[in-house]
């Protein structure tokens, strides 16, 4: 089970100017990115770089980069500047998502301000120059692992005590020079409260709720939380079988997809399947004419940058299962990935041997709550839809069988 308590997650919070560019970044551990902006790490060196917290809350560090806008004058300010900008940040992000409120704890600002205020511009120690090449190596590994995936903090570390132990204590670090090399994102699992001016653009919805960025629901519930100590500290119900996505909970998500990587025009001059490549499945004619369809469909161009859609409706019993073996077939041979996704665990259970007879060659994954191949990275994955959330533009080809939602559906194949 995934540690729910664990401890608080905290992160470091600077500013930089690069070029003409203030960026406001989180980091989960700060050496890596003085080694990085201040030591040569990025081949570029930031013409000011100045630490604002180095052990925040990861929800208010999360809120300020989401929230911050280069402010003018900001080339000459100084610490006691960037101090009273964090107090004004602060009192904003408490005022929009009512933490004060919620605990009465009007007393408790000023105290946690200052403690924050007297971080700013502490220079932390570099990451040690000798082992960055081993860093390196790290990250690239960690950001292969997770490719793909949306995974929170306790997810990422049960995969990766799972498939690439070594990683396992550092992988902060790690974490941390992939999210500076543009392969990993990294955010709080909720998007923070709306301030003011964007509760005024968004008229109609008078006081929102966090959005869940794992699932994108609206999470309105809260409870008292160990990990960070909030008496009221938003979580998301939708996907709470996969673990409680906090306020406070960090999300790792991969930034490059993770299919093959396939030029337009390579998708544009696809060979049309042949009659022969449906032939092997023994479809009927009305089968047949179902799948060539859609297999006509996946060989068309792709129109625009959005991923296609194509639905294929059929009753009960006409054989939907055979009609997907050949965009499957299609997909796999082209060195896709695929998905098949059904909301019935029976349906996942029933599905994998006839995969894995009708694709022997090909790697399959095969998801449900308690799978023990949970974190296999294969080329075929057959899940249940609650395992999606898991995956980030990880797939070619995505099928969901949405019909056999209904619990009477007994007669599905
Ligand atoms: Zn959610
Ligand atoms: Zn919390």
């Amino acid at each position: 089970m995934e540690n729910e308590g664990g401890e608080q997650m905290k992160v470091g919070l600077y500013v930089c100017r690069v070029r003409e560019e203030w960026k406001m970044m989180l980091s989960l551990d700060v050496r890596v990115d003085v080694a990085w902006w201040l030591e040569g790490g990025s081949g570029q060196r930031a013409l000011r770089w100045l630490l604002l917290g180095r052990e925040l809350p990861l929800s208010q560090a999360s809120w300020m980069v989401e929230n911050f806008e280069m402010e003018r004058g900001m080339d000459q300010w100084g610490e006691e500047h960037w101090q009273a900008y964090m107090q004004r940040k602060l009192e904003k992000y408490e005022r929009a998502s009512g933490d004060l409120e919620a605990r009465g704890e009007i007393a408790g600002k000023a105290r946690i301000g200052a403690e924050r205020g007297a971080e700013v511009g502490r220079m932390p120690e570099p990451y040690p120059a000798g082992e960055w090449a081993q860093l390196e190596r790290g990250a690239a590994l960690l950001a292969e692992r997770l490719r793909g995936r949306q995974l929170l903090a306790a997810e990422a570390e049960a995969l990766l005590a799972d498939t690439s132990p070594q990683l396992a204590s550092g992988w902060r670090a790690a974490a941390q020079l992939a999210h500076l090399r543009g392969r990993l994102s990294i955010t709080a699992a909720l998007e923070g409260p709306a301030t003011q001016r964007q509760r005024l653009a968004w008229l109609g919805r008078a006081r929102s709720a966090p959005r869940c960025r794992r699932c994108g629901s609206f999470a309105g519930q809260r409870v008292p939380c160990a990990a960070c100590g909030l008496a009221a500290c938003a979580y998301c119900e939708a996907c709470l079988a996969l673990g409680r996505s906090r306020a406070c909970a960090l999300l790792l998500r991969s930034a490059a997809p993770g299919g093959v990587p396939r030029d337009a025009s390579q998708r544009g001059t696809a060979v049309a399947p042949t009659e022969g490549g449906l032939a092997r499945w023994g479809l009927s004619p009305a089968q047949s004419a179902a799948a060539a369809a859609a297999l006509a469909f996946l060989a068309q161009p792709s129109a625009g940058d959005g991923p296609g859609r194509f639905l294929l409706w059929a009753v009960t019993g006409a054989g939907k299962t055979e009609m997907i073996f050949p965009l499957l077939q299609y997909i796999l041979e082209r060195g896709g990935r695929a998905l098949v996704a059904t909301p019935r665990r029976d349906v996942v259970l029933e599905l994998a041997p006839r995969l894995a007879k009708a694709f022997p060659d090909i790697s399959l994954a095969t998801l449900y709550g308690g799978s023990t191949e949970r974190w296999k990275d294969a080329q075929l994955t057959l899940a249940t839809t609650h395992q999606l959330m898991r995956f980030y533009q990880a797939f070619d080809l995505v099928i969901i069988d949405e019909l056999d939602a209904f619990p009477y559906d007994i007669n599905s194949k």
